[in-house]
């Protein structure tokens, strides 16, 4: 038989995720020289794109014009979009075993980092990201209700997805109505009484989480002024010495957050609160369950060993009201059924993308990961590629020695077959280009970018009756 890579015998690879990481995996396969790769992407979804469709946020379009460069990708006639199969419920790791040399992990990071403290699971409080894929319209979240009834909402931690809640709270629906938010979700935010959003980091000014952009929008929202404590924004010595050499970024970052202590209110509707050096220690509830307070405790800065900044409480205490807590602490991975996992990391374990067998630290042979799900959830949309990258170097590196999974059945034809007797409702890519024209369409006559398809049997009946 020729070489693996070879016309004849094509490396065939299947990706699990069809996220930003999936597809700059691909991206990168194909651009191997003098290997024929055959690339096959399962998502659970019928729709790719990840977390630029269900994550990105609507007010943020521009970022969205990624989704390109792997629309091109996808249209190489080497590539497959297995759409709406879910591994671990329609089909296996042992599956993908018997048809592919290599398979790749990109699953992203479907969950969010637990808070441990009295209350966190009231009634009112929610983890972020189901708002954030509320929103958005992700198929899976259409139904959770947010009671937009409350007058004062808190953001808990100050990462960018702490800046797209706190901002699409409070957002006019003005704003909002020409973003491709979800119908459902624009007239929920439409009706909301929110008035007041608390944004809460428990570290200082200089070392907040969110982007220099990020900030700067807040500031030029055209519902809502936006407050910092003066007391608050004042750097310590602790982040007087950090900002000696700090990059110009966290420079103006900083100059930004201290410029806000000088607004004044304005008769803007909304009021947005960036406090800085708070925890909460508590969600109160009344004697239904619902939230209607929390409890802070005011931080200090203490330098570790190591040089890192933490915070740690002090003993003074406040009370604010509140009726509705997102809880924005950080994504978490979740595992794969036969794929080996790091519980506290919330990661596949893994060096440099080869996942390692955690008994002997030996790599699993044809296994590997990249994106959040390798690395934990940082970095922007474009961090990902060069983490795709290093996995697909390690990919070809092994491929050189004849490192691969031995697969019984390494062709096209088997697959399909495969999959249409475990998910007869299979997405290809052109069913997802008929749903996504369809949504440009709806969207053009309404002047947005897109109307999401919000239900997956909705997007089945647009991609298989036209
Ligand atoms: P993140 O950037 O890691 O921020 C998490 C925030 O939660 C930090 O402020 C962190 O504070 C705080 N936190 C963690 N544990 C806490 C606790 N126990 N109590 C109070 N606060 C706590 O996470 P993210 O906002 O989920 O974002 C994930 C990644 O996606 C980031 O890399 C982000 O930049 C990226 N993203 C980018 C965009 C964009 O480019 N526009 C939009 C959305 C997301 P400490 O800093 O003190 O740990």
């Amino acid at each position: 038989m020729s070489p693996i890579g070879t016309e004849s015998n094509p490396l065939r690879v299947a990706i699990v995720g069809a996220g930003p990481t999936g597809f700059y995996a691909a991206e990168h396969l194909f651009r191997q020289k003098d290997l024929v790769v055959e690339v096959d992407m399962f998502e659970r979804l019928p729709t790719p794109y990840g977390l630029v469709r269900y994550g990105v946020a609507p007010d943020h379009e521009k970022i969205k014009s990624v989704t390109k460069q792997y629309d091109k990708t996808a249209a190489n006639p080497r590539f497959r979009f297995f759409g709406n199969v879910n591994l671990g419920q329609d089909i296996s790791v042992a599956d993908l075993c018997r048809f592919y040399h290599q398979i790749v992990y990109t699953t992203g990071a479907q969950t969010d980092r637990k808070l441990t403290i009295p209350g966190a699971d009231l009634t009112g409080s929610h983890p972020a990201t189901e708002f954030v894929a509320w929103y958005n319209g992700h198929p899976d979240y259409v139904d959770y209700q947010f009671d937009l009834t409350q007058e004062r909402a808190a953001v808990i931690g100050i990462g960018n997805v702490a800046m797209d809640v706190a901002r699409i709270l409070c957002r006019t629906p003005e704003e909002l109505a020409s973003t491709d938010i979800a119908d459902y979700a624009l007239e929920a935010l439409r009706h909301s009484n929110v008035k007041v959003v608390y944004i809460l980091g428990r570290r200082g000014p200089a070392q907040a989480a969110f982007t220099t952009p990020e900030i700067k929008e807040l500031g030029e929202m055209a519902g809502a002024d936006i407050f910092v404590l003066a007391d608050e924004a004042e750097l310590d010595a602790i982040s007087q010495e950090e900002m000696k050499t700090a990059d110009r970024a966290t420079q103006r970052k900083v100059e930004i957050i201290q410029s806000y202590v000088h607004n004044q209110r304005t008769e803007k509707p909304k009021q947005l609160y960036l406090r800085f050096l708070v925890s909460p220690v508590e969600l109160i509830g009344n004697e239904a369950g619902q939230i209607v307070a929390m409890r802070l405790v005011r931080n200090e800065l203490y330098q570790t060993e190591s040089g890192a900044v933490r915070s740690r409480y002090t003993d003074q205490y406040e009370e604010i009201p509140v009726g509705l807590v997102f809880r924005s602490i950080g994504y978490k991975g979740v595992p794969i059924e036969g794929v080996p996992f790091n519980d506290s990391w919330g990661v596949i374990v893994n060096e440099a993308g080869r996942v390692l067998d955690p008994t002997t630290k030996e790599p699993v042979v044809g296994q590997y990961t990249a994106g959040w799900i390798k690395r934990g959830p940082s970095g922007i949309i474009g961090t990902n590629k060069p983490d795709a990258v290093e996995t697909v170097t390690c990919m070809m590196a092994d491929l050189a020695e004849g490192k691969v999974n031995q697969p019984a059945q390494p062709d096209k034809a088997a697959v399909t077959a495969f999959v249409d007797e475990c998910q007869p409702k299979r997405f290809t890519y052109e069913d997802w280009l008929k749903v996504k024209a369809a949504e440009i369409a709806l969207g053009e006559a309404q002047g947005r970018p897109r109307v999401k398809f919000t239900s997956v049997d909705e997007m089945l009946a647009v991609a298989h009756d036209s």
